[in-house]
Order: structure tokens, then sequence, then C-alpha cells
């Protein structure tokens, strides 16, 4: 598409929008995604490269200015006090670069500190303790206000419904990724099929197909699971360590599940032999993830960098290709 057409290329930019939002009430809001991710990206990165070019026609309701979909109204809503963002996706190795080299730019500094973690493929969640007892668990929604899913949460087994540990502040909203380990996605998926129910498409649907249901008993009976791997609110401000490396090692002190495939790197090489290291394990994961996230690792140095509209500047998702994309091979489609 050329911008010697203006004319046809707004109307494209009007159909992307209306397409997208189709595609995302779908999988944010109803988890039952109409098409493969790898064909959504296609479309949000064309309206991405079309804004890059007009400017001038991103308005504040643009799907790349928003973060996630609509809370459902069965659901009570929570409202955020930190809001829960998105995060900018790099494909190639260039996008990488070019992140380490505004965080560098950004900080005045030679090296800046990354921690590097993986793209859990599940559902975004925030669990509130408050004197290390847990009061409130919310899903992202918009991202300043999601649903309160509090009930079914406190089935998960893997998540402390009290915190361990002497060291426990007064407020600590934990972020993190509720999912299903993949053993336990087929067993649930062979059961369905046995007791003639519909199957989930994968189990970061059925992660958050089981986790946004109404009746908690049946929340109860879903294998889901849970990574920490984020902060929200806080009190006293003063309990936070200096990186994020240090605050999910006081998450294990606290009896929270953290993952420990997990790496501070310190160069864009070191970033990368990550990338590849566990793009080589993906497949022997027992659970799905779709990138590595690379976050500057210390809290001063992200609040210097601060926040676009809907993701942070301090952190980046280096996606993997698509393990669902449908590659023509000789005129036949072939999921690889
Ligand atoms: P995202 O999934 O690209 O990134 C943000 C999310 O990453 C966070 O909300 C969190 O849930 C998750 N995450 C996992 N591990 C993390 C970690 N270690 N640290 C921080 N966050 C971590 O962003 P998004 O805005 O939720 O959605 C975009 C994704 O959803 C894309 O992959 C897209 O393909 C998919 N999507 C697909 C469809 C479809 O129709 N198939 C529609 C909408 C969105």
């Amino acid at each position: 598409m050329s911008s010697s057409h203006p004319t046809n290329l707004a109307d494209r930019y009007a159909f992307l929008q209306s397409e997208l939002a189709r595609l995302e009430h779908a999988y944010y809001v109803l988890d039952n995604p109409l098409v493969p991710d790898s064909e959504y990206d296609r479309l949000y990165r064309e309206l991405l490269d079309i804004e890059l070019a007009h400017p001038q026609w991103i308005t504040a309701d643009s799907l790349s200015q928003r973060v996630g979909g609509a809370a459902l109204k069965a659901f009570d809503s929570v409202t955020h006090v930190m809001p829960m963002l998105s995060l900018n996706n790099a494909f190639e190795d260039a996008e990488l670069i070019a992140f380490d080299r505004r965080c560098r730019e950004g900080l005045h500094l030679n090296q800046v500190e990354y921690a590097g973690e993986l793209k859990f493929d599940g559902l975004a969640i925030s669990l509130r303790y408050e004197h290390g007892s847990l009061v409130r668990a919310a899903t992202r929604g918009d991202g300043a206000s999601g649903e309160d899913v509090t009930a079914n949460i406190k089935t998960i087994r893997a998540i402390p419904l009290k915190l361990t540990g002497a060291n426990i502040p007064a407020v600590l909203e934990v972020r993190g990724e509720v999912f299903m380990y993949l053993e336990d996605f087929q067993k649930m998926n062979a059961l369905a099929a046995q007791a003639g129910e519909k199957e989930f498409a994968n189990p970061r649907n059925a992660a958050a197909g089981s986790l946004r249901q109404l009746d908690s008993k049946i929340t109860a009976k879903r294998p889901l699971s849970f990574f920490a791997y984020g902060l929200g609110a806080l009190e006293p401000t003063s309990w936070l360590p200096t990186t994020h490396e240090a605050l999910l090692n006081v998450y294990v002190q606290l009896g929270l599940p953290v993952c420990s495939e997990r790496r501070v790197l310190h160069s864009v090489e070191a970033i990368l032999s990550f990338y590849n290291e566990i793009g080589s394990k993906r497949e022997a994961l027992p659970y799905d993830i779709d990138g590595v996230v690379y976050k500057v690792n210390s809290f001063t140095e992200q609040a210097k960098l601060g926040f676009v509209s809907r993701a942070p500047r301090f952190a980046l998702a280096h996606k993997f290709p698509a393990q669902e994309a449908l590659t023509t091979v000789l005129g036949i489609d072939v999921q690889v």
C-alpha cells in the first residue's frame, strides 16, 4: 500500500481499527479468539506502521493507545491503583538493539543491566495482600480497571492465601500470570471430550476461560497455576528492594511461585544468547511461552525511563515466531 493513495490508506486504517477491535473483543472479553495470534500481530503491526507515517491520525481511542479489553459486567470492577499495562513487542534483533540504545541514552549510561525472564502465555493478574493476607485479586481488564476474581483466585493452590516470612509490607500488590501446565491442559481437554463438552483451543484460552467463571466451584476444578513477575501498589514504599531480580528473590521467600528460568543480563550479546537459549528449550518447557521479557533491573532506572501510553519504556517483550502460524508450502497449508 502506498502513501500516494491517502484516501485508500485512511480507509485501510479505519478498517484495521474496527477489525482489531472485533478480534480483541473475542480474545480478551469472550476468551474465544477468531484468528491465530500471528494474524492479529500482523494487522496490529500494520496499524502501527500507518500511525508512524501519519501520527496526526492517532486519537486517544486508537487501539495503539489502549490496553487489552473491557471487563465483563458480571464481575465487580476493581480500579487499579497502579495501571496494569501491556509490553512493547520486538520481533527482530534490530528492535532489541534499538531498545537497549534507547535505555542507555535515556539513562546516560554505557551499559544497562536487565532482568531476563520468560513471557508466559496466560492471563495477567494482580493480587493484593494486606498485612500478608490475600484480600483481592483482579484481572488486567483495560489496564485502568479489571474484574474482581478474588473467589476464583482463592481456588488456585499455587497462590498463597497468606504470605510467609518476617518482613511483610502493609500493602503488596503482586502481579503475575495465571496459566495452565500443558499436561494439565491436555488432561482437562481429554475429560471435556469424553464428556462431550467444548474443548479449549489452547492453554491460554483455557486459563482465561477458567478464571473468568461466575461460579468459583467450576474454577476450583480447573488445573490453574501461577508465576509472580511484577509489582503494583506498595506500602510502605521503603520496603522495595533495589532491583527487579531482588524483588523476585523476596517473593520466593514470601512463599510466592517465581519461575526459575530467569537471568540478569549485562549486554545485548547476553540478551540474544538468553533469547536463543530459551528458544531452543521452548518445546521442552512444561508450559507455553510466546517470548522472553527484558526489564531494566534497577527500580530507580525504571522510574527514570517511565512509561508511554500503554507500556513501560523500561521493558520489552522479545517474541518467538508463532507456533500456530500457517505457512503455505507448495500450496498446502501446514501447521508450524
Ligand atoms: P502482550 O501479551 O504482548 O504483553 C503483555 C502481557 O504479557 C502482560 O499483560 C502479561 O500478561 C504478560 N506477561 C507474560 N510474562 C510476563 C513477564 N515475565 N513480565 C511481564 N508481563 C508478562 O500484550 P497484550 O496487550 O496482552 O496482548 C497482545 C497479545 O495478545 C499478542 O500476542 C496478541 O497476538 C494476542 N492477541 C491475540 C488476539 C487474537 O485474535 N488472536 C487478539 C488480541 C490479542
